[in-house]
């Protein structure tokens, strides 16, 4: 299960020592993955102006865009590979009984020594297996967790 003393963009510090700082704006994110983090936790805190604030893609968003998002249907984000301007992940969500994935290689801009989501491709993914290590990012197996 998740630890809740943990961020939920699954580094090992608590919220408010991490993405709480960008979140609150009394911080910018560094790096493209700092911010991509930043972005998923912001999914998982439904703090979905902080989201509106960091795209750059060119639809105009607005709150009611996210009216149907369930902040707890997330349960865990895998980095799979990141360079200096995107970063390739897997949000794992839970919708009811249904497992799904955003496995994603996102493009960010840097302007102003501020990120932004500029875009993203979505890639093909397949659900763990029922001994695969969790998705949330706890040591045990998937089906002994979250599953
Ligand atoms: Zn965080
Ligand atoms: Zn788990």
């Amino acid at each position: 299960m998740l630890n809740q003393d943990h961020c939920r963009c699954g580094s090992s510090k608590p919220y408010s020592a991490c993405c709480q700082r960008l979140h609150q704006q009394q911080q910018k994110a560094t790096t493209a993955l700092e911010l991509m983090k930043s972005r998923y936790c912001a999914f998982c805190m439904g703090n979905y102006q902080y989201l509106i604030d960091t795209d750059k893609t060119g639809n105009p968003l607005s709150l009611a865009d996210f009216s149907d998002q369930q902040p707890e249907s997330w349960k865990g984000l895998e980095i799979v590979d990141y360079g200096d301007n995107w970063v390739q992940f897997k949000a794992w969500y839970k919708l009811g009984n249904q497992w799904g994935c955003i496995h994603e290689r996102s493009v960010f801009l840097n302007q102003q020594e501020q990120w932004y989501y500029l875009a993203g491709e979505a890639l093909d993914y397949q659900l763990p297996a029922r001994n695969d290590p969790c998705v949330c990012g706890s040591t045990k197996k998937f089906k002994k967790c979250c599953m």
